[in-house]
């Protein structure tokens, strides 16, 4: 089998340190989260800005600050910037990280329910979006809520927009959207096109037993505060407990895991863009 690339999702858009005081927001408190959690095996960060008040922002400051700091403490980590639209619904502010140029971005395929919203990614934002990733050379993470989202990434990729192999992230168990069950992430990892790679992002509860099935079935694993903020046993959880919990249920089963640069070489990523982003900070 091949290797597991463990990435975490630090930050998001909802979680609060009220909720849980481990939450990373600042730069220097995300970068620290990122050492400690590629100290203990990770190798992909999904990263989300907050502003001076820990609210979600687009502004393409932050995320400078958030990924110079990173580059600084993890320099050889791979950097997703967030598309999400929590923070803003305006189009060009959401492409402004993919325009800072990360190895990777996040692209929602399709629109669903979310606690309190609608997130709306239409299918005229889709082709705009494909088409900032496709002019970039950022690779998009396809992040699929619902099944439909995978044929719209297929029809993009139909179309020029995104370049196969397509790596896909199935969010199961957000509440309003398709729940985070075995049934459901077999169904979707078989639903994606051959020579595709995918992780799973499993939501609250569902976070380690579908971590722990992608890790059998040859997936990879997305943690992190920004998806459940517990320990299975019911106490707080931080970004590093959550990446060593995974690496040892990994080690249990004899799956290794991925370094960065086996981890880029898995994801088709191409090696001359690894650093292009410090040239945008
Ligand atoms: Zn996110």
């Amino acid at each position: 089998m091949k290797k597991l690339i463990v990435t975490v999702a630090l930050t998001g858009n909802v979680p609060t340190k009220k909720m849980n005081p481990n939450l990373p927001v600042t730069a220097d408190e995300i970068a620290a989260d990122v050492r400690r959690c590629r100290d203990a095996g990770a190798v992909l960060f999904h990263v989300h800005a907050r502003d001076a008040e820990q609210k979600p922002t687009l502004d393409v400051n932050v995320y400078k600050q958030n990924v110079r700091r990173i580059k600084e403490l993890a320099p050889e980590v791979i950097v997703q910037l967030s598309t999400g639209a929590r923070a803003g619904k305006d189009w060009e502010e959401r492409a402004k990280p993919v325009r800072l140029l990360p190895e990777m971005g996040s692209f929602t395929t399709g629109s669903n329910n979310l606690p309190g919203i609608v997130y709306e990614n239409s299918p005229a934002f889709m082709e705009y979006l494909a088409g900032v990733y496709q002019e970039t050379g950022v690779k998009p993470e396809i992040e699929v809520f619902e099944t439909g989202m995978i044929n719209n990434a297929v029809f993009l990729e139909k179309k020029g927009f995104i370049a196969p192999p397509l790596h896909f992230d199935f969010v199961l168990g957000a509440p309003g959207s398709m729940p985070g069950t075995l049934k459901n992430l077999q169904f979707l990892s078989e639903s994606i096109p051959a020579g595709s790679t995918w992780s799973v992002a499993g939501i609250g509860k569902a976070e380690i037993p579908l971590s722990a099935a992608a890790i059998v079935m040859g997936g990879h694993v997305r943690v992190g505060l920004e998806d459940n903020l517990y320990l299975p046993d019911g106490s707080p959880a931080s970004n590093p407990l959550l990446v060593e919990k995974i690496v040892r249920i990994a080690g249990e089963i004899g799956r290794e895991i991925a370094s960065p640069d086996e981890a880029r070489l898995l994801l088709g990523l191409n090696p001359i863009y690894k650093d292009r982003v410090l040239s945008m900070l």
